[in-house]
């Protein structure tokens, strides 16, 4: 075979991938039809395609490039680090110093007594890791009947079958089975569900039912309740202000760990470090990936409070992965965190550009076909709708209207995603005044084509 490189045309690149690579959350029809957009290189905001052009990326890749693509300190750390140590485990009794100052880096940055970090390569992993951290931790304190872990319907957690079930995701459910002692309660989606309620009732009603789920199951059998602070894949769904100060609340008073998986919220992307600070809430372990390392490295974790690590402590933890801890993801994952602070890349999101941002991207719900513009931090989402006092969803069939604009994007260069009817953002947090410019600017376009193929 000869060479395959960044020098062949895209067409042979585009049939070799649909030949031999099996892509996630991909049909292979569309594969076979338009050939995956081959990505060739990146910087800053910015990707560059095979055909040359320069695509705005306003999803971050998957939600976790937060300094943004091309920072070559990472890639010298990395180089660095393999020359040292390329690899060791910290299985049975042996450690290593990037894990060490990575964790104790974690424990200084993350809220409250939150101290102890679980090395993963993944957020599916560091969620699988939590199901076996909460069991553990039930059975170490007597009480193995508490087992069950509630979630909410169209939560995402991961891919693995494990964090499948946890996640709320119906269609991966159905195609992959799902574990036992997983439970879920409805969304706060006020857009969608809320009906005639205001956004601050249904906020508590929504809440509530995460203790009418825990009297009905039986407080002596729940383990947890996990949930993002902000959804993200479930299309960016931010929940009314009355929402997390009830979670906080009932899971106080039945003594359920609450855990906030940060995979997307982490390492600022709500304007805090942590969602969880923006929620105001106090998990007792967080799920973090994603924005750790910025996505040049594979590497996730949960980490737990001081409470929760002295109990799991006190046995010894039949769980972890080859590559938990691995020395090069924690070397980049450091360098990516003094970056982030060095470069006071969170501040400036809070206070300068996000508000910016904001602003900008609110003003998208002047278009006929966006009924509401949700934004915090830098995820945000477009709730595109045909009649706007009602909320209406488009008809089923006129197809996924969200799905037609998001391929408007795609061809006008931006990358958004789309959720059913919603369109959601995530840049880089280094995205600049004059890229979110350009960022509004594609997306209105893009709405007006898409609107114009709606029937
Ligand atoms: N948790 C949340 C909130 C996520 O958004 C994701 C991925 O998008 C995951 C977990 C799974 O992370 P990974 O894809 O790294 O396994």
């Amino acid at each position: 075979m000869s060479t395959i490189s960044n020098h062949m045309p895209t067409a042979e690149l585009q049939a070799l991938d649909v030949a031999h690579h099996i892509h996630p959350f991909s049909t292979q029809e569309d594969l076979q039809k338009k050939g995956a957009r081959v990505i060739t290189s990146a910087k800053g905001v910015w990707l560059k395609d095979s055909e040359g052009e320069d695509v705005l990326d306003a999803m971050a890749g998957l939600w976790c490039v937060n300094i943004g693509y091309g920072r070559e300190e990472l890639a010298e750390a990395a180089f660095r680090q393999m020359k040292e140590l390329p690899y060791y485990n910290t299985f049975f009794m042996t450690t290593h110093v990037p894990v060490i100052a990575l964790a104790a880096k974690l424990a200084e940055m993350a809220p409250g007594d939150l101290n102890h970090v679980f090395f993963a390569s993944s957020g599916s992993e560091a969620n699988d890791t939590n199901i076996r951290l909460v069991r553990t931790y039930w059975q170490e304190k007597g009480k193995p009947e508490k087992k069950v872990i509630i979630s909410r319907w169209n939560a995402y957690h991961g891919s693995s079958v494990a964090s499948s079930s946890l996640g709320g995701m119906k269609g991966m459910h159905a195609q992959s089975g799902y574990i036992p002692d997983m439970h879920h309660i409805d969304q706060p989606n006020w857009w969608s569900e809320g009906g005639e309620s205001t956004p601050e009732d249904f906020g508590l009603e929504r809440a509530q039912q995460l203790e009418q789920a825990i009297l009905e199951i039986g407080e002596d059998k729940v383990a947890a309740f996990i949930a993002e602070p902000v959804q993200g894949a479930g299309g960016v769904i931010i929940p009314p202000s009355t929402y997390w100060p009830e979670i906080q609340r009932i899971c106080d008073k039945y003594e359920i760990l609450l855990i906030a998986d940060e995979v997307i919220c982490g390492f600022g992307r709500t304007g805090n470090w942590f969602g969880s600070q923006t929620m105001g809430i106090k998990p007792d372990i967080m799920t973090i990936a994603k924005g750790l390392s910025s996505g040049y490295q594979p590497i996730g974790g949960s980490i737990v409070s001081d409470e929760v690590a002295a109990v799991i402590g006190a046995t010894e933890f039949n769980h972890g992965y080859t590559y938990s801890g691995h020395p090069v993801a924690c070397a980049v994952a450091l360098e990516n965190l003094r970056i982030l602070e060095e470069e006071k890349i969170v501040d400036t999101l809070r206070d300068d550009t996000g508000p910016y941002l904001q602003e900008k991207f609110r003003s998208l719900a002047e278009h006929p076909m966006v009924g509401e513009a949700q934004i915090i931090g830098a995820m945000g989402s477009l709730a595109l709708t045909p009649n706007k006092a009602t909320r209406a969803p488009f008809k089923a069939e006129t197809g996924t209207v969200g799905y037609m604009v998001r391929e408007r994007c795609f061809a006008n260069n931006l990358v958004m995603r789309h959720v059913g009817d919603r369109m959601i953002i995530s840049p880089p947090l280094v995205i600049t005044k004059a890229e979110i410019d350009i960022l509004i600017e594609r997306a209105w376009k893009s709405l007006d084509e898409g609107m114009a193929n709606v029937k």
